[in-house]
């Protein structure tokens, strides 16, 4: 008797991801990383010569601005935040008697000034409104990040800390919206070069609870929202490796992003999944990459 061995036994008998204990927290092996860097370069090459001004932030943000970002509202069961403990030698004591006895030892810590980074732009939006106007050409900004989500899961493309990478587009309303429908082509012949077969479908966030239904509704009529999608896990619910989000004016009224003319920004922001593209591309081709196809590896490795 025989049970089907699931992708992510597969991927852990590989050594491609390492099992931590913990759904959705893997390390990864270098054959792992070395497909995500080729991905990279890949991005690179199609988004190289739009001049995006790059920058890097770290995996966690200022918690003042993560408040004032909304994520609270619409996503509270996915925020991760840093607590440290911060008391006294007595307090200490206490703590070390709690681990101890195997009591929660974790309930005094207190709140830092870092929340864990949700998605690679919401760093940005805070620190550009700080320059002052936008240029007439708006603004162009390449991004990647660690970003944690709690949603624990055995799917090995639904991990709770994995990278994004994004371009973050801001100008008129024009401005931005080609600059998401170009990503949606480039996603599209990106893919196919790596010979994976995709869709693009319209999509919503997981906006919480009842009013959260409201958002969802309107994210999907306006069509605000879409994904790039390659059968993973499933082929019935294909894995949403890249998305194309316009914001309108929102993040714009949000952090007071101005152009030139002192009208308000109109914001949009391209993501990929590297790790979900890693994954679509060891389960399509197999996780022996010297077997994948020939233009698949002289695309990504030349
Ligand atoms: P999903 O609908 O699958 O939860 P999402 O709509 O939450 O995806 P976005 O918030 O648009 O995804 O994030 C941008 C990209 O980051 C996604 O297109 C996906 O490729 C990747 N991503 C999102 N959540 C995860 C996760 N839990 N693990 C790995 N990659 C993820
Ligand atoms: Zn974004
Ligand atoms: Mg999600």
């Amino acid at each position: 008797m025989d049970m089907q061995t699931s992708f992510l036994d597969r991927l852990f008998e590989s050594g491609l991801l390492i099992d931590t204990g913990v759904d959705g927290l893997y390390g990864r092996s270098g054959q792992f990383e070395d497909v995500i860097t080729a991905f990279e370069r890949l991005i690179d090459r199609f988004g190289g010569a739009d001049g995006a001004e790059a920058m890097r932030f770290p995996p966690g943000m200022n918690r003042a601005l993560f408040e004032k970002s909304g994520y609270m509202k619409s996503f509270p069961q996915l925020a991760g935040t840093v607590h440290s403990f911060c008391g006294s030698e007595l307090d200490h004591m206490s703590l070390l008697e709690c681990m101890e006895v195997g009591e929660d030892w974790t309930k005094d810590q207190q709140a830092t000034d870092i929340v864990l980074t949700p998605a690679a732009c919401y760093p940005l939006y805070p620190t550009v409104a700080k320059r002052g106007n936008l240029p007439k050409t708006g603004g162009l900004f390449d991004l990647q990040s660690y970003c944690f989500r709690h949603e624990p899961s055995k799917d090995p493309a639904r991990q709770q800390l994995f990278r994004m990478r994004e371009y973050v587009c801001m100008g008129t309303e024009q401005h931005v919206t080609d600059f998401r429908q170009r990503w949606m082509d480039r996603g599209v012949e990106m893919m196919k070069q790596v010979g994976l077969d995709v869709t693009i479908d319209v999509a919503n966030d997981p906006f919480f609870g009842r009013a959260g239904k409201m958002m969802v509704n309107n994210q999907r009529d306006q069509n605000l929202k879409f994904e790039l999608l390659i059968p993973i896990t499933s082929v019935a619910k294909p894995t949403a490796c890249m998305s194309f989000n316009y914001h309108q004016d929102s993040f714009g009224l949000k952090w007071g992003l101005n152009l030139e003319d002192g009208s308000v920004a109109h914001t949009a922001c391209v993501g990929f999944g590297l790790e979900r593209i890693a994954l679509a591309l060891f389960h399509h081709h197999g996780l022996d990459v010297k077997e994948w196809p020939v233009s698949v590896r002289k695309t990504l490795w030349g």
